[in-house]
């Protein structure tokens, strides 16, 4: 990972957006999340550039949507690029994507939504943040008018999911991270078009027939997330550099997989 002050950058483009490469030099909101979740797991995936699974059902779903609200090239090149993932043996849309099709059409036939969802599709973004140099892709971006739309799915939008940073139950937005996300992503804008620009989250969910939501932020939630990112990035920035060792959360699927007993432990600490 580079400091900002330190040259060489390379420039971020939508085709190396995702580059291994890129993660070493930007910092992003998925790898600052990832690192708060374990820091070996982390360290680990970026090192083997495996950060993100990029053949995980939920994750490829979520972009064939993506993919269909950007361009019908976009959404074409997708269908055709994961057929093998997307096709049962029988040549058949798989159940999840039938889904994500009537995802699509949910949106699609929302008058505010079409109305909303005006700009440049997947925009790159990039600027310093608490002296690293961070990276984005922005989903929607309308520059003229000053915001930014990005599209989220989720198994139901109205669920509540708990979070240890919050200490308790909370809307899947924030247990997810996505107003960290929507934060490092206004600053980036802010930072390069010098206005300031107002984050939307379209949800739209996986159920049948999906649910959506138009959802705005308040501002007072950002001042939090700046604290967090300025509490927490040294850290992550140090055992990127390899200067401390990381720490391993001991629960993720990384850490179950190698996991080596070491004695017993107290009924109480199954718990944490
Ligand atoms: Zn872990």
């Amino acid at each position: 990972m580079i400091q900002s002050s330190q040259p060489s950058l390379m420039k971020l483009t939508k085709d190396n957006y995702y580059d291994h490469v890129t993660d070493w030099q930007y910092m992003s909101a998925t790898i600052f999340k990832s690192f708060m979740q374990c820091e070996g797991a982390t360290l680990a995936k970026i090192k083997s550039d495996k950060l993100v699974d990029e053949t995980a059902t939920p994750l490829l779903v979520g972009n064939y949507v993506h993919s269909y609200f950007e361009s019908a090239k976009a959404h074409e090149a997708f269908r055709k690029a994961h057929a093998k993932e997307m096709l049962t043996q029988k040549g058949a849309l798989r159940s999840e994507y039938k889904t994500a099709d009537a995802m699509i059409g949910r949106l699609e036939a929302d008058d505010f939504f079409n109305f909303v969802y005006q700009g440049e599709k997947e925009s790159i973004v990039s600027g310093e943040l608490f002296g690293v140099e961070w990276k984005g892709k922005i989903d929607c971006l309308n520059l003229e008018k000053g915001y930014f739309v990005d599209l989220k799915t989720a198994a139901d939008l109205h669920k509540r999911v708990w979070s240890d940073r919050f200490g308790g139950y909370v809307s899947f937005i924030l247990a997810y991270g996505y107003v960290l996300q929507m934060y490092v992503y206004k600053e980036l804008l802010q930072q390069m078009y010098h206005k300031p620009f107002t984050p939307y989250i379209f949800a739209v969910s996986k159920q049948s027939p999906p649910d959506i939501a138009a959802v705005k932020i308040d501002d007072a939630r950002y001042s939090l997330e700046a604290e967090y990112i300025k509490k927490h990035l040294p850290r992550i920035m140090d055992v990127m550099n390899g200067e401390i060792e990381p720490h391993y959360c001991g629960e993720c699927d990384y850490c179950r997989h190698n996991k080596q007993l070491h004695g017993f432990i107290e009924v109480d600490r199954l718990l944490n």
